[in-house]
C-alpha cells in the first residue's frame, strides 16, 4: 500500500485527528489570513464573537470537524486582500486542509502602505505544469484529458469576487501568462451566503471540489464539499439564533 493509499484508508475510517493535525490546520487557518474583527464587514451579523479560525459565530465552531486532505495536486489560492477579512469565504479552507496547497494575497499592503508583492515562487517549482482556474476568454474545458497528469500539476485559484479576480488576471502579468481552463457545467452552487452575480457561479471551495474531482479523484470534491456543509450549517445556525434573539 502506498503512502497516499494508506492516508485515504485511514480517512476512511474516520479515526480521531491527532492533536498534531488538528493544530496544523489552526495555524494555516489564523496564520495567512489572520481575523480582524475591525476590518470585517458591517452587519449585525459580523459583530458576534468568532472563532479564529474557522470564523464561526463561537456557539457554532466547527474546527474539531476539519481534518487534512491527501492530495496529488498543490493548489494555489489567489486571495484578493479584501476577502480576509469576510468569514464568507471558503477558498482559505481549501488552502489550509489540502497538502501542499497554499495561500497568497493580493492587494495586501505594507507599510506606508506599499502594494506588497505576491510570492509566485510555487509557480516556478515546475512551471510546466501550471493551470488557472478562471472561465473566460481563451479557458480549455477541463474535462478528462487532464485526468492525472504525468508529471507534478499546479492549479491556480484565484479567490475573491468576479469583479475582484477578473482584476486581479488583468493587473497580474504572471497569472494572465497560464493557461488558462474552466469547469464543466455542473450542478448548481449550494453556496448561498452571498448573493450570486451568475447563475452557474460556484464559490471557491466547490470550484477547487469539482477541478479536483476531474483532475484527480471524486473523493477529493466529496470531502470539499462536506466542508462547505460546515460552513453552512454554522452560519445559518448563527443567523437563526440572531434572528430569534432579536424578536
Ligand atoms: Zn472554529
Amino acid at each position: 500500500m502506498t503512502s497516499t493509499e494508506l492516508t485515504k484508508s485511514l480517512k476512511r475510517s474516520h479515526q480521531p485527528m491527532s492533536s498534531v493535525a488538528a493544530a496544523a490546520i489552526h495555524a494555516a487557518l489564523t496564520r495567512d489570513c489572520p481575523d480582524d474583527p475591525a476590518r470585517r464587514p458591517s452587519g449585525r451579523g459580523y459583530r458576534a464573537s468568532r472563532c479564529e479560525a474557522c470564523r464561526a459565530a463561537l456557539p457554532f465552531c466547527f474546527c474539531a470537524e476539519l481534518r487534512p486532505i491527501a492530495c496529488e495536486t498543490r493548489v494555489l489560492v489567489v486571495m484578493h486582500a479584501l476577502e480576509r477579512h469576510r468569514p464568507t469565504n471558503t477558498g482559505r479552507f481549501a488552502a489550509a486542509l489540502l497538502r501542499d496547497a497554499r495561500l497568497v494575497i493580493r492587494g495586501a499592503r505594507g507599510e506606508g502602505l506599499r502594494p506588497l508583492p505576491i510570492d509566485f515562487s510555487a509557480l516556478d517549482e515546475h512551471p510546466e505544469g501550471v493551470l488557472l482556474l478562471h472561465p473566460g476568454p481563451g479557458a480549455a474545458l477541463l474535462d478528462e484529458r487532464y485526468l492525472k497528469p504525468s508529471g507534478p500539476l499546479t492549479l491556480v485559484v484565484p479567490d475573491g469576487t468576479w469583479t475582484q479576480t477578473r482584476h486581479m488576471l488583468r493587473r497580474e502579468p504572471r497569472l494572465r501568462a497560464l493557461q488558462r481552463v474552466a469547469l464543466p457545467p455542473g450542478a448548481p452552487s449550494r453556496y448561498t451566503l452571498r448573493r450570486r452575480v451568475h447563475e452557474d457561479g460556484v464559490c471557491t471551495l466547490e470550484a477547487i471540489g469539482r477541478a479536483l474531482a476531474v483532475l484527480e479523484s471524486p473523493s477529493l470534491e466529496a470531502e470539499l464539499e462536506r466542508v462547505l456543509s460546515l460552513v453552512l450549517s454554522a452560519t445559518e445556525r448563527a443567523r437563526g439564533q440572531s434572528r430569534g434573539d432579536s424578536e
